[in-house]
């Protein structure tokens, strides 16, 4: 039993644990689940801050993996290695750890086997709502069942699982690692011989996220778990750990305008863009919305809208688009004139316009529509032109969207060893500690992301993490 803080009722929790895993998300849970088949005669516990039926983090939000395979079952095509490791270059610039880099890549490889035998089962490769590539498969019943899947596993592994409980804080002192934790008003601590903090960013955080954004922070919604705040994060940081990433960097995409502040999940991204044009409150464009593969750029739309003045715009496609893709789960607004839709949205009629007409002009006659490609369908001389799928917006009636910039998650980092170990700012490793997840992002993405590497991330550190942590304990 824990001894009763000044002003706070004491938790009624087991005092000492082998390893405690701190968060709820997918790193969590393989770092437990492979901390307790390591050794199944030690003590292994997970304390997950959000209430049961909110359980599993950012990671409850996701739908597909990105790894290294021969062309199996599930994807399009083979993906080797090479190319998995010169696509993360080429969205970092360079910026990201060459070692834990490489870790990541070679180790994606085992990790349908791994999820296989964890229950998880991917989508085999047939058309459908679904854009297959090489790169990515789907997860069967998305984040929500690999998240529920892997709490089974823990349950039927013995590991005990608080909910509803916030790490507070951690400290070392002579018995092992402290662990304040609280809920619901009462406070308890906890010991572990060895700790792994997976506990995601901390895009939750609008005071910490002004930091690195400032005030458009307050118009830009938090795509997923609202309780990522970071305190474990700040907490590593006061113990001495290593900074890797900076807090102006994180992923980021355009979701619908309606979108709510917190948990939207996914299902608020807005993937139309290159249908269409998309412009800002003063109906200007501001950026080639057929720049490249939709996929190759969702996440720049995320930057590029919350740079426009308020944070909002409008994409905007005429009738020809509906049902070219699959539908946003908002519905648009609609107006039988451009006009009657800018008045609708709240935009200038005679702006809006003027900049379809300019863009309708600036369309090739010839232009043929292919949209599964690079169609070649460009305008000249705009600023900015639309390099493909450019396409007249004449036919009504007109319909828009309202976009939103929305962060999924931060890159300001813990920076790790290959081992999931914790550097020290002075020099040497944080002892007893491992890191893994999103809170390690900042060691792979100095800058940009690519699709499907969230959760690769988090099963390759989680999985290291969970098996050091035990030999450790
Ligand atoms: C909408 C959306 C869609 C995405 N789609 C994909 C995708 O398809 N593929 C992909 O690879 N990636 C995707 N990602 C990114 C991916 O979700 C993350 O990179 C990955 O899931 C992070 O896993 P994690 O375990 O590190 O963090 P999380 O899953 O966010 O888990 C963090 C956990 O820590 C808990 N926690 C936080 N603070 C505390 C505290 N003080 N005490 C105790 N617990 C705490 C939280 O409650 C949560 O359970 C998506 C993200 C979002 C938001």
């Amino acid at each position: 039993m824990l001894s009763r803080k000044q002003g706070r009722a004491n938790l009624e929790i087991d005092r000492k644990f082998d390893v405690v895993v701190v968060g709820g998300g997918n790193a969590a849970l393989t770092a437990a689940i492979t901390a307790a088949e390591e050794d199944r005669s030690k003590k292994v516990l997970l304390i997950e801050r959000a209430p049961r039926e909110f359980r599993g983090g950012n990671s409850k939000y996701t739908r597909s993996i990105r790894y290294v395979h021969d062309h199996d079952n599930y994807s399009s095509g083979p993906y080797n290695k090479n190319e998995y490791i010169a696509d993360i270059e080429k969205a970092t610039k360079g910026y990201t750890t060459k070692e834990i880099l490489e870790k990541v890549v070679t180790e994606s490889a085992d990790l349908p086997a791994w999820m296989n035998q964890h229950g998880i089962t991917l989508h085999h490769a047939v058309r459908g709502a679904f854009h297959y590539s090489q790169a990515n498969a789907f997860i069967m019943g998305g984040g929500k069942q690999l998240v529920n899947t892997y709490y089974y596993d823990l349950e039927k592994l013995g590991v005990k699982i608080l909910y509803e409980t916030c790490v507070d804080s951690f400290s070392q002192d002579r018995n092992g690692i402290l662990i304040k934790v609280s809920r619901n008003g009462s406070s308890g601590e906890i010991y572990a011989s060895s700790a792994v903090i997976a506990s995601g960013g901390y895009e939750a955080n609008l005071e910490w996220l002004r930091e690195g954004y400032g005030s458009a922070i307050d118009n830009s919604v938090v795509r997923g778990n609202r309780y990522n705040d970071g305190i474990p994060l700040k907490k590593l940081f006061e113990l001495g750990a290593e900074q890797i990433g900076e807090p102006n960097q994180a992923h980021w995409t355009a979701v619908d305008g309606r979108a709510p502040k917190y948990d939207g999940g996914f299902v608020t991204r807005i993937d139309l863009i290159p249908l269409g044009i998309v412009v800002n409150k003063n109906c200007k464009r501001f950026y080639d919305e057929g720049e490249d593969l939709w996929t190759k750029r969702y996440v720049l739309w995320g930057h590029l809208v919350r740079d426009q003045p308020d944070q909002v715009a409008y994409v905007i496609i005429d009738s020809k688009m509906l049902g070219e893709t699959l539908m946003p789960m908002y519905k648009p607004y609609s107006g039988n004139t451009l006009g009657d839709l800018a008045v609708k949205l709240g935009i200038s009629p005679e702006n809006l316009i003027k900049t379809v007409n300019e863009f309708n002009e600036h369309v090739p006659e010839s232009a043929k529509y292919d949209l599964m490609r690079l169609d070649g369908s460009s305008t000249s001389g705009l600023d900015p032109n639309k390099s493909n799928w450019s396409r007249k917006i004449d036919k009504p009636p007109y319909y828009a969207w309202p976009l939103k910039p929305g962060i999924t998650f931060t890159y300001l980092s813990v920076k790790i060893n290959t081992k999931s170990q914790i550097f020290l700012k002075s020099g040497g490793l944080l002892e007893n500690f491992y890191a893994a997840g999103e809170l390690t992002s900042g060691n792979v993405y100095g800058r940009g992301y690519v699709g499907g590497t969230g959760l690769v991330i988090g099963s390759v550190t989680g999985i290291t993490a969970g098996k050091e942590a035990m030999q450790d304990a």
